[in-house]
């Protein structure tokens, strides 16, 4: 077995996430034989965070049944063109410059891939996203910018938030999404999936919860 209990810990996440939830498994850091095991178990959506080691990856197992790669590392404008070739869904989308960029490219490409908004509730210096007040008043030319295909927001919660604290800040998420009129939800990661999911989460990306620890 390539993945000692990848199995038993796919079966209780199955079990414990509601039907309305579909799981990401994050395979960034994870071998090619390790995504090949998944795919074995059921899975089909692999989230990675660098183009680069995505693109090995899905070369390496260019034999199987076509896979849903999402995109849910920092984009890099010089890499725009890169992930939309290789991934068809993208979580990290962090300002209106990058989505028009994208919305462009993807044009020229002849793509129309799905889109997170990325937001930022909390202040956090290491990480991106829209603030809510910027996001609702750029809002009207982002959901103009086909063909790219907001689908939802991503958010992150800072590290160091207790329980409570992250479940607010997913419900404002949440309410967030439902105010813009977005159905999707990414929200939710192996030490806070818990509380994403009470608050409404549509996607969790799972990596160490489904994997164990990374391998490359
Ligand atoms: C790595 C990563 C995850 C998965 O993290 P785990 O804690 O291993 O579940 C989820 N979302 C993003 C954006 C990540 O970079």
């Amino acid at each position: 077995m390539v993945v000692d209990g990848l199995a038993a810990r796919l079966d209780q996440l199955r079990s414990a996430l509601p039907a309305s939830v579909k799981l990401l498994a994050v395979s960034k850091g994870q071998p090619p034989e390790v995504i090949r095991a998944a795919v074995a178990l059921g899975l089909r959506s692999f989230g990675e965070s660098r183009l680069q080691e995505a693109q090995a990856k899905q070369g390496a197992l260019g034999d199987l049944e076509p896979l849903d790669w999402h995109f849910i590392g920092r984009l890099q404008a010089n890499k725009a063109r890169g992930v939309l070739r290789h991934f068809g869904t993208i979580h990290s989308v962090d300002s209106l410059e990058l989505a028009q960029r994208l919305g462009r490219i993807a044009a020229e490409e002849g793509l129309s891939p799905a889109v997170f908004l990325q937001v930022k509730l909390r202040p956090d210096p290491s990480k991106g996203g829209f603030d809510p007040e910027t996001l609702r008043q750029q809002w009207p030319e982002l959901a103009a910018l086909a063909p790219l295909r907001p689908v939802g927001l991503m958010t992150l919660a800072p590290l160091g938030l207790a329980s409570d604290g992250r479940l607010a800040l997913f419900r404002d998420c949440a309410a967030l999404a439902a105010e813009l009129g977005l159905g999707e939800l990414s929200m939710g990661m192996s030490g806070d999936w818990p509380e994403a999911v009470e608050a409404g989460s549509t996607w969790v990306r799972l990596g160490g919860a489904l994997f164990g620890s990374r391998q490359m």
